[in-house]
C-alpha cells in the first residue's frame, strides 16, 4: 500500500508530539473527546437545520474502549464522521496551520509552549501512541474508510468495514520507558478521572464498561461478575451549573481548553438575564493578547449557542470593538437553531443581550480597576490602546463608557492613574488638565515644553501611544476641565506684564527670526513655558504636532498633507537670547543662520524629521571652527 507524506508543517507538529517532553500528556484525551463532541455537533446541528429525520439527541454518543493484552485505547463516536477527502485532508493537514508559524531553529523547550498555547487537536493522539488509526464513515455514505499512521513516515488509507456513521480513533499505547508511564492511560479508573476532569461537560454522554462484582442471586457468599456501562461526564455545560459549584479552576481549565490559551484568564464573568432576552453568558479576560490581537487579523467574536447547540464559532455581534479581546460564550433559548447570520443580525433580543454584555464587561472592568489595581494595570497593558481606540472611534459616543477605564502615566505620581484622580488633585487656579506626548516616558521627562508645568507643580499625564492624544481630544473634557496639551499655543498659564513688555520690545528680533524661517513657522515668540531649556516648538489650532506625525506616517496619508501650525519658541531667559539681540543689530545674515539652526534643533527635539541634516551638521561644525578662531 502506498505511503503517503503528511504536509510539511503537519510533519513538524507531529514531530514535536513524538518527541515531546510535555509534562501533560493526559490532554490528548481531551483533545480526541472533544473532536467526537464536535463532530456530533455538526450532524445534530445538520439534522435540525436540513430537517435530517431519525437522528435523535438522545442516541449520540461517545465511548471509550480499553483492551490491555492489545494495548489499544479506542474513542468512538457517532457523529458526523469523515469521507476519504475529509480524512486525508483533515488528518494530512493542521487545521489551524494559519496559527502555527514555526519559527527557524526551534529549541526543544519551546515545544511545551507550542502544546500549550494551541489546540494542538488529533495529533496530541501521538504523545502517547506508537500508532494511529481512525476508522470512519461519513454520515449518508456507505462506505467507510481506516488511516493508519505510524508517525511522521506518512499515513495510509484503505476501504474498511464500519457499522453506521461516525468515527472511530484505535490508539496503540506506547510501551512504558524508564521515565514514562504509558500504561496509565489503559487504565479505566485513571482514564476516568481524566475525563471527570477535562471533559465533563462535554454536553454527550461519554461511555465506559465498568466489571462490577454483584452477589450471585439465589446463593449466599458467592459473586458474579457483571459489565455495567457508565456515563462518565456530568454532561451539564459549565456555563448552565450553579456559579458556587464550580471552582475557579473548572473555570481556567475550561478556558484554557476551549479558547486555545496556555495562561488563565485575568477575569471570569459567568452571568444570566432574563426578561426581554433569556441567556447565560460565560466571558473571560485573558491574561495576555493573542499575537494577532492588534492586526486585521484578529476576529473578535463570542461562541453562540441555541439552547445549548452551539450555532456560530465567532458572533462579532455580541460584542462592541473596544470589548474585543473578550472570548467566551452566550447561549440563549430565545434564539432558533436555523437562525441564519443575515436574520441574526436584525434580531432585536440578540441587541439585548449584547447591551447587557457590554454593560456587564464595563461594570466588571470598573471594579477590577477599584479592587484590584494591579490585576487591572496588567489587563490595560495589554489591551488599553483598544480602550482608546474606542474612546476615539465612531466619533466619540462610546465616550461614557470608557473615560473611566483608561489610565495615563503621571508626571507627579510616576505611575499610571485615571482622569478621576487626576481631577481629584488637581492645584488650585488649575484650569486645564495637563498631557504631554512623545515616544516613551523617558522622552517626556525631557521634554522643554513641561517645563513651567511641572514647576507650578502641575501633574502630567503622558500621552505614548499614537491614538492618545486623538482620544483625549475626542473627550474634550473630565468633569468639566478640558483637556490642554503642555504644546499647545496658549497653555492657561497667566503672563506677567513684564514679559508682556519685553514681548513688545522683541517684535523686530522675532519678526526678523519668523522671516529668516521663511514659511516654516507662523511665527517665532518668545516662551513662557521654558526655563532653562532654549527653544522650543508648538503648535496652534487643531492640529498639534504628534497628531501630524502620526496622521503623515498612515500608510495612505497625502504628501504635505497634514501639517500642524508650527510656533518657534526661544527662552528669554537663556544665554543665546542675548546673543541674538545684538546679531539682530550687527550683523542679520548670521542671525539668520542661528534662526535656522535653533528651529532644526527644535524639531530634533520634538522627534520631527529634519530637512537637511547634511546642512545642519556643516552649520554646527562651522560654528565650533569660529569657535575656535576666537
Ligand atoms: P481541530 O479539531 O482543532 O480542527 P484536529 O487536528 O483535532 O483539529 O482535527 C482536524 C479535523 O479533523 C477537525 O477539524 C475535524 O474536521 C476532523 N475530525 C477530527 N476528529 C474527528 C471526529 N471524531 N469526527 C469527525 N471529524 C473529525
Amino acid at each position: 500500500m502506498r505511503v503517503k507524506q503528511f504536509k510539511a508543517e503537519s510533519k513538524r507538529l507531529l514531530e514535536l508530539m513524538i518527541n515531546s517532553i510535555y509534562s501533560n500528556r493526559e490532554i490528548f484525551l481531551r483533545e480526541l473527546i472533544s473532536n467526537a463532541s464536535d463532530a456530533i455537533d455538526k450532524l445534530y446541528y445538520r439534522s435540525l437545520s436540513e430537517g435530517i429525520t431519525g437522528l435523535r439527541r438522545e442516541d449520540f454518543y461517545i465511548r471509550l474502549d480499553v483492551d490491555k493484552e492489545a494495548r489499544t485505547l479506542t474513542i468512538t463516536d457517532n457523529g458526523c464522521g469523515m469521507s476519504k477527502e475529509e480524512l486525508e485532508s483533515n488528518l494530512g493537514t493542521i487545521a489551524k496551520s494559519g496559527t502555527l508559524q514555526f519559527k527557524e531553529g526551534m529549541e526543544q523547550k519551546e515545544d511545551i509552549d507550542i502544546i500549550g498555547q494551541f489546540g494542538v487537536g488529533f495529533y496530541s493522539a501521538f504523545m502517547v501512541s506508537e500508532a494511529v488509526a481512525v476508522v470512519s464513515r461519513a454520515f449518508g455514505s456507505d462506505e467507510a474508510w481506516r488511516w493508519e499512521s505510524k508517525g511522521v513516515e506518512g499515513y495510509t488509507i484503505e476501504p474498511a468495514e464500519k457499522d453506521g456513521h461516525g468515527t472511530t480513533v484505535i490508539l496503540k499505547i506506547r510501551k512504558d520507558s524508564d521515565d514514562e508511564d504509558y500504561s496509565q492511560y489503559l487504565d479505566k479508573y485513571r482514564l476516568r478521572s481524566i475525563v471527570k476532569k477535562y471533559s465533563d461537560y462535554i454536553r454527550y454522554p461519554i461511555l465506559m464498561d465498568f466489571e462490577k462484582t454483584v452477589p450471585k442471586e439465589g446463593a449466599e457468599g458467592e459473586y458474579d461478575t457483571v459489565t455495567e456501562t457508565e456515563t462518565v461526564n456530568s454532561m451539564v455545560p459549565l456555563w448552565k451549573r450553579n456559579k458556587n459549584e464550580l471552582s475557579d479552576e473548572d473555570y481556567h481549565s475550561f478556558y484554557k481548553d476551549k479558547f486555545f490559551d496556555y495562561e488563565k484568564p485575568l477575569r471570569v464573568i459567568h452571568s444570566s438575564g432574563e426578561g426581554a432576552a433569556t441567556y447565560n453568558a460565560l466571558l473571560f479576560i485573558p491574561g495576555r493578547a493573542p499575537l494577532n490581537y492588534y492586526s486585521r487579523e484578529y476576529e473578535k467574536g463570542l461562541q453562540l449557542y441555541a439552547s445549548g447547540v452551539l450555532i456560530m464559532e465567532k458572533c462579532p455581534d455580541l460584542l462592541p470593538d473596544h470589548f474585543s479581546f473578550v472570548r467566551g460564550l452566550v447561549d440563549s433559548q430565545d434564539l432558533s437553531l436555523n437562525i441564519s447570520r443575515e436574520m441574526l443580525q436584525q434580531d432585536r433580543r440578540l441587541k439585548i443581550i449584547a447591551q447587557r454584555i457590554e454593560k456587564k464587561i464595563k461594570s466588571e472592568l470598573a471594579l477590577m480597576l477599584e479592587k484590584e489595581r494591579e490585576t487591572y494595570e496588567k489587563f490595560y497593558k495589554n489591551f488599553g490602546l483598544q480602550l482608546k481606540y474606542g474612546l476615539y472611534s465612531d466619533f466619540g459616543i462610546h465616550k461614557e463608557t470608557l473615560r473611566d477605564l483608561i489610565l495615563f502615566y503621571s508626571s507627579t505620581e510616576k505611575k499610571m492613574v485615571t482622569l478621576s484622580e487626576y481631577v481629584g488633585r488637581m492645584k488650585e487656579g488649575q484650569k486645564f488638565i495637563y498631557y504631554a506626548c512623545g515616544d516613551s516616558v523617558d522622552k517626556i521627562d525631557k521634554l522643554p515644553q513641561t517645563e513651567v508645568v511641572r514647576d507650578k507643580g502641575y501633574e502630567i499625564l503622558y500621552c505614548t501611544d499614537d491614538i492618545d492624544e486623538f482620544a483625549l481630544r475626542m473627550l474634550h473634557e473630565y468633569d468639566g476641565k478640558e483637556f490642554k496639551s503642555v504644546s499647545a499655543g496658549d497653555i492657561g498659564i497667566e503672563t506677567s506684564d513684564e514679559d508682556k513688555k519685553q514681548a513688545e520690545e522683541s517684535k523686530d528680533l522675532l519678526d526678523a527670526m519668523t522671516a529668516a524661517l521663511d514659511g516654516k513657522v507662523k511665527a517665532v515668540r518668545l516662551s513662557e513655558r521654558l526655563k532653562t531649556h532654549p527653544v522650543c516648538i508648538i503648535s496652534e489650532g487643531a492640529l498639534s504636532l504628534e497628531m501630524e506625525k502620526v496622521l503623515s506616517s498612515m500608510p495612505n496619508a497625502p504628501e504635505n498633507g497634514v501639517k500642524a501650525e508650527r510656533i518657534l519658541e526661544i527662552n528669554k531667559s537663556h544665554p543665546v537670547f542675548p546673543v541674538l539681540a545684538g546679531l539682530h543689530k550687527e550683523d542679520p545674515e548670521k542671525l539668520k543662520e542661528y534662526t535656522k539652526l535653533l528651529y532644526t534643533q527644535a524639531l530634533l527635539i520634538e522627534g520631527m524629521p529634519i530637512e537637511d541634516p547634511v546642512e545642519f551638521t556643516n552649520a554646527v561644525c562651522k560654528l565650533m571652527a569660529e569657535a575656535k578662531g576666537r
